[in-house]
């Protein structure tokens, strides 16, 4: 992590070191989005962090700007148009036909060159897929410290970066600070972070930079897309609606009444953990730290008991009802509404009555 590597100290002593890099931070300003855009479609994790990264730029004091790379075209013009929306000042814009497809070799080198030009203080990223191999190749290339799957950001009083994330199986929580390295890089899993207000912006400062890389320099090549239609895609981090069992669910057969719930509702369907474990439901519908992070409207969480991994990826919902037989389950310290009983049977009543309503 980003502590191990210290620079070298200037001969005249640590005190003399410490302020030559303080010199040397402040080369670096401005806090900076990636926007994440593949096959034309900006993933709504970057408007997330743009809200975020708002915050950090006013408490700094200094502009947000979006990063956005991308083939020249509407799209990407859209993208732009929309970062100014969600409150970027200024846009850093690679243009560029060979950023068509997601490869990690012209996206590394854009990104990083324009922080070698430009010098953000800070960079953050979605924890998607793309995200997460984008950071890594960028931190490791610019020798810089990256936390990865944040679940808070903050600026403490030396302006730093102070970035939180759980620790030690989740049992504890860490903040992480990237004292001697610039930029500070962090990662953000979709929905950790609140959705900012779409708001009538005037266009701000476009950069324009150039990708010096041509085909011949990549080794990866894209022959076709063929998407994985094989199985059924699960999209809880974004639906209005989750229905979730836990291991009171007592067996998988029952797990059929959370999804003829999630079926009337209109809503997805997930389960805690050992749901997973237990091979009752796919891995792709796992809630919590090490599952997805949801923020939907209503959450009814059955036969789950709320530890605190499940809980991280779930205090987002608007409303939490919890179905329980024990009145002590610690889910009950955070759902806004709680039933104490049998969920086999609460459940298909729940059903019941909604099928009735919304008929
Ligand atoms: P239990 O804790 O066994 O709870 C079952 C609950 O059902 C109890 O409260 C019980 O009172 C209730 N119950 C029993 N019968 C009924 C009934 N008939 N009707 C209604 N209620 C009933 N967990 C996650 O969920 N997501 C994660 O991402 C996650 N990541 C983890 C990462 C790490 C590193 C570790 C160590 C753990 C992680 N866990 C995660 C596991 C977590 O610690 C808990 O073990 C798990 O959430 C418990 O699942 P559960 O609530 O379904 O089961």
């Amino acid at each position: 992590m980003s502590e191990e590597k210290k620079p070298a100290p200037a001969a005249a002593g640590r005190g003399a070191a410490k302020k030559e890099l303080s010199e040397h931070f402040k080369t670096y300003k401005d806090v900076w989005v990636f926007i994440e855009m593949e096959r034309g479609k900006v993933h709504t994790v970057s408007w997330e962090l743009l809200g975020e990264g708002r915050k950090l730029a006013d408490k700094l004091g200094v502009q947000l700007a979006a990063v956005i790379l991308g083939p020249p075209g509407n799209d990407l013009k859209q993208a732009i148009s929309d970062a100014w929306s969600y409150g970027a000042d200024l846009a850093y814009v690679v243009s560029e036909p060979l950023l068509k497809d997601y490869r990690n070799e012209p996206y590394s080198k854009a990104l990083t060159d324009l922080v070698n030009t430009h010098k953000p203080e800070i960079l953050l990223l979605g924890a998607s897929t793309l995200g997460r191999d984008l950071a890594g190749s960028v931190a490791t290339t610019l020798k810089t410290g990256l936390t990865a799957d944040c679940t808070e950001l903050a600026i403490d009083d030396d302006r730093c970066l102070a970035a939180t994330r759980p620790t030690f199986g989740g049992t504890l929580l860490c903040t992480i600070f990237t004292l001697n390295f610039r930029p500070q890089m962090a990662t953000i899993r979709p929905r950790v972070m609140a959705m900012p207000e779409r708001r009538d912006a005037k266009p701000g400062r476009v950069i324009e930079f150039k990708l010096s890389m041509v085909e011949d320099d990549i080794v990866t090549k894209i022959l076709d897309f063929v998407p994985d239609t094989s199985t059924e895609e699960a999209h809880l981090a974004y639906a209005d609606i989750v229905v979730a069992g836990g291991l009171g669910m007592g067996n998988p057969g029952n797990f059929r009444l959370i999804t003829d719930l999630a079926a009337v509702l209109g809503a997805e369907y997930g389960g805690s953990r050992p749901t997973i474990q237990k091979g009752w439901i796919s891995a792709d519908r796992q809630i919590g730290q090490t599952g997805k992070t949801i923020r939907p409207k209503l959450y009814i969480a059955a036969g789950i008991s709320g530890a605190i991994q499940h809980r991280v990826g779930v205090e987002g919902a608007d409303m939490i009802l919890a179905i329980n037989t024990d009145a002590n389950a610690p889910i009950f310290e955070f759902a806004h509404y709680g039933l104490v009983g049998d969920a086999t049977r609460i459940l298909p009543a729940l059903t019941k009555a909604f099928e009735a309503r919304l008929a």
